[in-house]
């Protein structure tokens, strides 16, 4: 429904995933009330709605893969499914009453700073106008489907789409089936695939470092204590963090961390994998932690299935009945699922950003973005994001970044709430120094070393990933430091 509004919200939310969510519930708990969280699809979830791939499910434990003021006390296991984390954020959602803050269908598609007002204008598809003092932007890195442009794709006559939007109208049973990828998504559905498809053929252009998952279902006692004593569940919480936090070190290159991380790889894969050749195929060729480590059990197990084949030929092209290799070899497939990843380097998701003297936020970047902590940017004055730049982790749980950049934002916005003739842009040389800091020590990180990651833009900077670990990035982002911004007046600068 189309809506012109002159209300001038305190803040306006864009996504409604555990980023915007997680705002919403710490804006609620600080006595926020006054804004709204503008949703481009029919409900919430962001990943955990998209993401309905057979297997999927989270691979980071969800003990830490929930807010420290809302436990997932009920969560049925160590690794939970989609459903079960969706669920759970429908339950934050009730529990903070974000319901009625909810917008639906409301893609966002232009945010304009209005520099004589210090309000942000916000459109939408449908034509609606929202205004607020500030924006926060928690569209997400991992929304936009990738799929590479196969010579002949167009051509191919039968079913093929991407695993972010899978077709739960295909049956795959009896189906001549190609994975194209085999990191964190194609890992988890490979197994599920493998079950029912006639033949499987996973197209792995890099192999993965893989650890085990040891997946593990809670009894009705235990989560019985749970709910008797939470407690008891943030005793589990705090030695499950702590010992994913002591994996950061293990992301580090020339480090003893570092060949315990290689050597856990290979024993999950000698105790997986009999074939030599098999296991030689499944062997990394690059620094542990360059990529995402994965964590799986069942992976290896499915690669080796009669009906399952691993293929590292590079991919010629995409042919009207199958995918020729360069090799020569042409193989006949039914449906092809594109396990390829995400366009990750786009920021801005599909919004036109435009801050002061209309820069906008693609001019500002290029190909290289950047924020102050991961939020905020000179020349775009109260806009924060959430899960911006450099704060996606590998070590540890990405909702464990997420709440001190929900609690640093609900500081500024309430900061900004007090006096309406408040505006904050960060000092773009605090930002400089920040950034400088962080690319120094991505250089001691595996991240920086040779590998294909989403981690990195074109020119091998990393643009995704945190440079320490979670409790560094606590301390950082504990207290919001006026200092560290400048303050607009209307028309003009104060100081
Ligand atoms: P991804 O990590 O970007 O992997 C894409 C896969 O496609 C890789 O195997 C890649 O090969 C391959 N690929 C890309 N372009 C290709 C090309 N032109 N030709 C051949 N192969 C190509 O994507 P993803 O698996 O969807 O995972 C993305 C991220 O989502 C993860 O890193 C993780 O953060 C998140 N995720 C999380 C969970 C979870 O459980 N929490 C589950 C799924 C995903 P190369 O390795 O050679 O580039």
């Amino acid at each position: 429904m189309t809506s012109t509004q002159h209300h001038v919200y305190s803040a306006i939310i864009i996504g409604a995933g555990f980023g915007g969510l997680g705002q919403g519930a710490q804006f609620m708990q600080d006595g926020v009330d006054d804004f709204l969280i503008l949703e481009r699809g029919d409900d919430l979830g962001g990943v955990w709605r998209e993401n309905t791939y057979p297997g999927a499910a989270c691979d980071t434990q969800a003990v830490i893969y929930c807010f420290s003021y809302f436990l997932n006390l009920k969560v049925s296991r160590m690794f939970a499914g989609q459903e079960e984390l969706q669920g759970y954020l429908r339950e934050l959602s009730e529990k903070f009453g974000l319901g009625d803050h909810l917008r639906f269908g409301q893609n966002v598609t232009d945010a304009q700073w209005d520099e004589d007002r210090l309000v942000w204008s916000v459109r939408t598809a449908d034509g609606s106008q929202y205004l607020a003092r500030s924006v926060v932007a928690a569209w997400g890195q991992l929304n936009e489907p990738n799929i590479p442009d196969f010579p002949g794709a167009e051509t191919f006559q039968g079913v093929a789409f991407h695993s972010a939007q899978w077709r739960h109208d295909v049956d795959l049973t009896g189906k001549r089936v190609a994975s194209i990828g085999s990191a964190a998504t194609a890992v988890q559905y490979v197994p599920e695939a493998a079950k029912t498809a006639s033949q499987l053929a996973v197209f792995q252009r890099s192999a993965n470092y893989i650890l085990p998952r040891d997946q593990r279902v809670f009894t009705e006692e235990e989560t019985a204590r749970f709910l008797a004593d939470p407690d008891s569940y943030r005793e589990l919480r705090r030695g499950i963090h702590e010992v994913r936090e002591a994996g950061f070190e293990r992301t580090r290159t020339h480090t003893v961390a570092n060949e315990e991380g290689v050597e856990l790889a290979r024993q999950h894969r000698e105790a997986q994998v009999a074939d030599p050749r098999l296991r030689a195929k499944l062997t990394p060729d690059y620094d542990y932690g360059c990529k995402r480590i994965l964590r799986s059990d069942d992976f290896y197990p499915a690669l080796t299935r009669e009906n399952v084949e691993l293929l590292t030929e590079r991919i010629a092209e995409i042919t009207p009945s199958g995918i020729r290799t360069e090799d020569g070899v042409e193989r006949e497939f039914d449906v092809i699922v594109y396990a390829t990843g995400f366009k990750s380097h786009a920021f801005q998701g599909s919004t036109r950003v435009v801050g002061r003297e209309g820069l906008t936020l693609d001019q500002r970047w290029g190909n290289a973005p950047e924020a102050y902590l991961g939020i905020a940017v000179d020349n775009f004055p109260n806009l924060f994001l959430v899960y911006g730049p450099n704060t996606n982790l590998n070590h540890n749980s990405v909702v464990s970044m997420l709440e001190p950049q929900h609690r640093y934002i609900s500081q500024a916005v309430e900061y900004l709430t007090e006096d309406s003739s408040r505006a904050l842009e960060v000092d773009r040389d605090v930002l400089e120094r920040f950034t400088a800091y962080l690319q120094e020590e991505l250089e001691k990180s595996a991240f920086t070393s040779e590998c294909s990651s989403w981690y990195k833009n074109e020119d091998g900077r990393v643009i995704n990933n945190w440079s320490g670990t979670v409790e560094e990035y606590r301390v950082e982002t504990s207290e919001l430091r006026l200092d560290d911004y400048r303050q607009l007046v209307a028309q003009g600068i104060r100081q």
